[in-house]
């Protein structure tokens, strides 16, 4: 597994996995948890849900659902109408776009190398078999709603690995995408005096991933303070009073 790529074959996933694909012309990721046989477990939303940012991001993420409008798949059933926890085919999942798969008990440097967000965490996973037991069990109780932001594929990818959830919800969202979107490692930069230092545009994209890694840093599961370990029958009776 290189340092800049998680690109992994199908016949290398072990049920269990945490997989992603990338969407949109790489800005964003679709995530979901192997299960074995070709099926993955994935938070989706529906096609005409709401994201509630009424950003572009609502229209970037529309690109997550794994069916287009009007088919139906006739391996795994899945429909445009499906949405919230579902079960696909690999294909479906996949869209046509390459597999990955995300990392777990990565180092710290290898951590910061990591340029991009939704690729790796320092968080260690926990056994493969309560993965997909997290996942299959929230296939029959929710995960809650879909929010871009707040509650997303990769949340919920990562909480089936981990059992660890963000307790505060307002501070700068749980997953690498949420950092990605946020933009606030670039106008960390473009507001301090280091932007006086870049002689050119290059300069100024080297220290953006920089501060960039390290806001990711601050963010990941693996390091933050406001989580708890959760089990999934316990977050499942309490999805019901989440907000909607
Ligand atoms: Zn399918």
């Amino acid at each position: 597994m290189g340092l800049f790529s998680n690109r992994v074959k199908r016949e290398a996933l072990q049920p269990g996995d945490h997989i992603y694909s990338w969407r949109t012309a790489y800005m964003y990721a679709h995530h979901g948890i192997y299960i074995g046989d070709g099926k993955v477990i994935h938070f989706t939303r529906g096609q005409n849900q709401e994201l509630g940012t009424g950003t572009i991001f609502d229209a970037l993420a529309s690109s997550l659902h794994p069916r287009p409008m009007g088919t139906t798949c006739q391996i795994c059933g899945i429909d445009p109408d499906s949405w919230g926890v579902v079960q696909s085919c690999l294909d479906c999942f996949l869209f046509n776009c390459p597999l990955y798969r995300f990392e777990y008990s990565t180092d710290i440097a290898t951590f910061i190398a990591k340029a991009r967000g939704g690729m790796c965490t320092i968080a260690k996973t926990d056994s493969l078999e309560l993965v997909t037991h997290r996942a299959n069990y929230l296939l029959n109780h929710g995960f809650g709603s879909y929010h871009i932001f707040h509650n997303n594929c990769e949340d919920f990818a990562i909480y089936c690995k981990t059992g660890l959830l963000v307790i505060e919800r307002n501070g700068i969202g749980r997953s690498g995408q949420a950092i990605t979107f946020l933009g606030a490692p670039f106008s960390a930069v473009v507001s301090t005096p280091l932007r006086f230092l870049m002689a050119n545009p290059w300069g100024l994209v080297a220290v953006t991933v920089g501060v960039y890694s390290v806001s990711r840093f601050a963010a990941d599961i693996g390091v933050r303070s406001d989580v708890a370990k959760v089990e999934v029958e316990d977050l499942a009776a309490n999805l019901t009073g989440r907000r909607t």
